[in-house]
Order: structure tokens, then C-alpha cells, then sequence
């Protein structure tokens, strides 16, 4: 039984209460200055990306009457054109003052924008990276194109047609033609010999850092280790014109899986792997669970790779910092700079800074979309790395505050995770 006076007193307490609370709260929702000051001017590593090359051809299909353009589904929210978020970046490259994001104004800005493809030709690129602090960034692409030549912008092709030497389509051809594979060999132990390991060593001729696995988008990461025998057999069942069943086709990508892992970490090529959520508004996020690789990540064999769980596994970014105990295993936190808030992604990196922050790597994931001209490659890489430099900084400020590390410890982790753990994955100059 409560008495009277006590339940006359509830809300004043609530009151009292909030005030205490609050000042906490807010405490860890604002970054300290200084330390925001000191972020901002790191000169990043961006460890993903789909940078464009320069060039104009892509704005034939951009429309002048409908600048912002649609995405071709429905975006999440700091993807869509009308977050407001994209006047930071608009005023960052193309010194856009005003604060409308419709009528006349942006078509001017879309006017502007053109003109400044045109007139910077091969250096748009790079200008891209300096407006946005970043020194370079590593581009997952087939190839790279004009502007992207030099230490600005750093390599990291497709590994996905070499897992599948008899669904690997077109990009599986232009590979073998590169090494002089005219056509594909009848026996695994052939293919793997004059296809894939001298595939991998001309990436890392070629420059290359890394190369990048797309395969949670086609299926599940579970790749099992299977004797080379049973890959061989269903190997040269198909070469022999059978169809093999699903569960054969499965265990000869997971054995050529483990091959290329073993092979990149051989010629020294870190691995990247999409985890967590994709693109896509039917992607399956549980395919894609970092937790599946643990199995590949462990196999003693692969300890002389290093893996990125690119996107950190996010949802199961939890998953992910587990697993940045093993000794091989990093995660960057790429598209999360665009799934999350800074406020939200500042959580994520609290934990994992807490946890391994030797392992985490900045990354943006800025990619293109011709659907979009004013928030395309350009302008995901200014926000995204705004929005990376903004989550630190909350993220450190926090934990500067409950007394875990002093300030200069804040500023080391930041450059750690901004640039010095990529330097050292990639060994960059
Ligand atoms: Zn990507």
C-alpha cells in the first residue's frame, strides 16, 4: 500500500531522476570537440568501395529534368534521395549553398556537377578522395578505369567466377583468356594449376591488395572442407557434359573456396568477404551470417590468410567481433556507414573498440547508382566517411568519459581504425 504523500511525490521523483539521468545520456551523444577536431584530420584508408573512374559517359543516362532521380527499389532511409544529409555533401564538392534539395537550385547543382566531370577529367576521381580525407581507397571492382591509376586507389577484384569453373560465365572466360587458358582444363588439379593460381598471382602483379567474395548473395557462407578427391570426381563428372546435383555443385565451390583463401594468403592477397546485409530488397540476411564461416576461418590451412568480414556481418555484427579474436580475421564497417546513424554506429564501434581495435577497418562502401546522379559514388564516399569520422568520435568520447582510455589513447584508436590497421593488413607505403 502506497501512501498518499508518497504517490503525491511520484512525479517530482520521475523529475529529480530524469535530471540525474539525463546529463549522462547526453554526455555520450555529443562528441568533445577536440577529439571530433583531431578525427577530422586523419587521412583515411577507405577498405571499401565502388569508387567510379572518371569519364562522362555515365551521365547519358542521367536526367536534367529529374536530378535527384529514384533508386530502382526502395531505399533505407540515409540512402533515400531526400535525406537532407546529402546538402553536407553537395556543399563539401560542389560548394553548394543552399539548403533546397528540389526546383531549380539542384538543377543548377546537377549543372554543376557535370561541368566539373567534364572539367576535371582524370583528376575527379582523387579530388572525390581529397575533398573527402581520404588518402585511398581500396576499389572492389573488375577492373580499375581512368583516374584511378597511382597509390590513390588500390585494387580488389571479383573471386567469385574462379568457385565456379562451370557457372562462372563470362567474367570465368575473360580470367582464363588473361592467363592464356583457352579452354578450361579437364581435370581440377589442371584447372586450379593454369586457371586460378596464376589468376591470383596476376591480380597481385596487376596491384591488387585484395579479392573480394560476393557468393552470400548466391548462397550460404558454410563452405566445408571437402577432400580434393570428391572435387575432382565431380569436377570431371562435368566435364564430361553430367550435371552434377546441387549438393555436388555446393562441394566444388567449397573446395575451390578454401583453394583460392589458401592461394590469396600464399601470394599475399587478403580475403574479403560480404557479410551481413546486401543489396536488394530480398537479400537473405541469414545466408550471409559471418558466424557460417567460422568453420574456413579456423581450418589450420587458412591461418596464413587474412579475412575481412567486410560490412561487419551487420546484423550479427555481435557474430563479427567475436570473431576478431582469430588472429587472421578483421571486419571493416563498411554500409553500415550508410545503414546506421552515426549515433547508432557509434554502438557498434563502442563494442568492437572495447573488443579488438586492432581489427576494425573504416570502410564506406560508396558505390554508384546511375539512378541516382546526386547521390552516387561521389557523395556516399564524402557522407559515409563524415558519418565514420562522426561515429568514432562519439564512440571514443564515451569511453574517454567512463575513464577505458585517456585522450591520446582516443586519438590512437581513431587512426588506428581509420587508417594505421589498414596500412599494416595491406603492408601500403
Ligand atoms: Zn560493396
Amino acid at each position: 500500500m502506497v501512501s498518499s504523500n508518497v504517490k503525491r511525490l511520484l512525479p517530482l521523483w520521475g523529475a529529480v531522476l530524469c535530471l540525474l539521468i539525463t546529463p549522462c545520456l547526453y554526455a555520450q551523444s555529443v562528441a568533445d570537440p577536440g577529439l571530433m577536431a583531431e578525427i577530422a584530420r586523419i587521412k583515411a584508408v577507405d577498405n571499401h568501395c565502388h569508387c567510379g573512374p572518371a569519364g562522362v559517359e555515365r551521365a547519358a543516362k542521367w536526367r536534367a529534368d529529374d536530378p535527384l532521380g529514384a533508386p530502382p527499389y526502395p531505399a533505407v532511409v540515409r540512402l533515400r534521395v531526400d535525406n537532407p544529409e546529402w546538402l553536407r555533401a553537395w556543399r563539401a564538392l560542389y560548394g553548394y549553398q543552399s539548403g533546397d534539395m528540389s526546383g531549380p537550385r539542384v538543377r543548377g547543382l546537377f549543372e554543376t556537377k557535370l561541368r566539373l566531370l567534364r572539367e576535371d577529367g582524370e583528376h575527379w576521381p582523387a579530388l572525390v578522395l581529397d575533398r573527402a580525407g581520404v588518402e585511398t581507397a581500396l576499389v572492389n571492382a573488375d577492373e580499375l578505369g581512368p583516374g584511378q591509376a597511382g597509390t590513390r586507389f588500390r585494387w580488389v577484384p571479383f573471386a567469385d567466377p574462379l568457385i565456379r569453373p562451370y557457372n562462372g560465365g563470362e567474367r570465368l572466360h575473360r580470367l582464363m583468356q588473361k592467363v592464356q587458358a583457352g579452354t578450361r582444363p579437364s581435370t581440377l588439379a589442371a584447372y586450379t594449376t593454369v586457371v586460378v593460381t596464376p589468376t591470383l598471382e596476376r591480380w597481385r602483379r596487376d596491384g591488387a591488395v585484395a579479392v573480394k567474395f560476393l557468393a552470400a548473395y548466391r548462397r550460404a557462407l558454410d563452405f566445408a572442407a571437402v577432400p580434393e578427391a570428391d572435387a575432382a570426381r565431380i569436377y570431371e563428372q562435368q566435364a564430361c557434359g553430367e550435371k552434377p546435383s546441387p549438393a555436388g555443385e555446393k562441394a566444388l565451390e567449397d573446395y575451390l573456396f578454401r583453394y583460392v583463401a589458401r592461394e590469396a594468403g600464399r601470394v599475399g592477397l587478403v580475403v574479403h568477404i560480404h557479410t551481413g546485409n546486401g543489396n536488394g530488397p530480398y537479400f537473405n540476411n541469414g545466408n550471409a551470417n559471418p558466424e557460417l564461416l567460422e568453420p574456413a576461418l579456423g581450418d589450420p590451412a587458412l591461418q596464413g590468410t587474412k579475412f575481412v568480414l567486410l560490412h561487419g556481418g551487420w546484423p550479427y555484427h555481435k557474430v563479427a567481433m567475436a570473431m576478431m579474436d582469430k588472429p587472421n580475421t578483421y571486419a571493416d564497417f563498411s554500409a553500415q556507414t550508410f545503414y546506421l546513424s552515426a549515433r547508432a554506429l557509434s554502438e557498434v564501434l563502442r563494442d568492437w573498440l572495447e573488443w579488438q581495435p586492432e581489427k576494425v577497418l573504416f570502410g564506406s562502401d560508396a558505390y554508384s547508382d546511375e539512378n541516382t546522379p546526386l547521390a552516387d559514388w561521389e557523395e556516399k564516399e564524402w557522407l559515409m566517411t563524415t558519418t565514420a569520422r562522426e561515429a568514432l568520435a562519439l564512440a571514443l568520447t564515451g569511453m574517454m568519459r567512463d575513464g577505458e582510455i585517456t585522450r591520446p589513447r582516443a586519438i590512437e584508436i581513431a587512426r588506428m581504425v581509420l587508417r594505421e590497421n589498414a596500412i599494416k593488413l595491406y603492408h601500403l607505403k
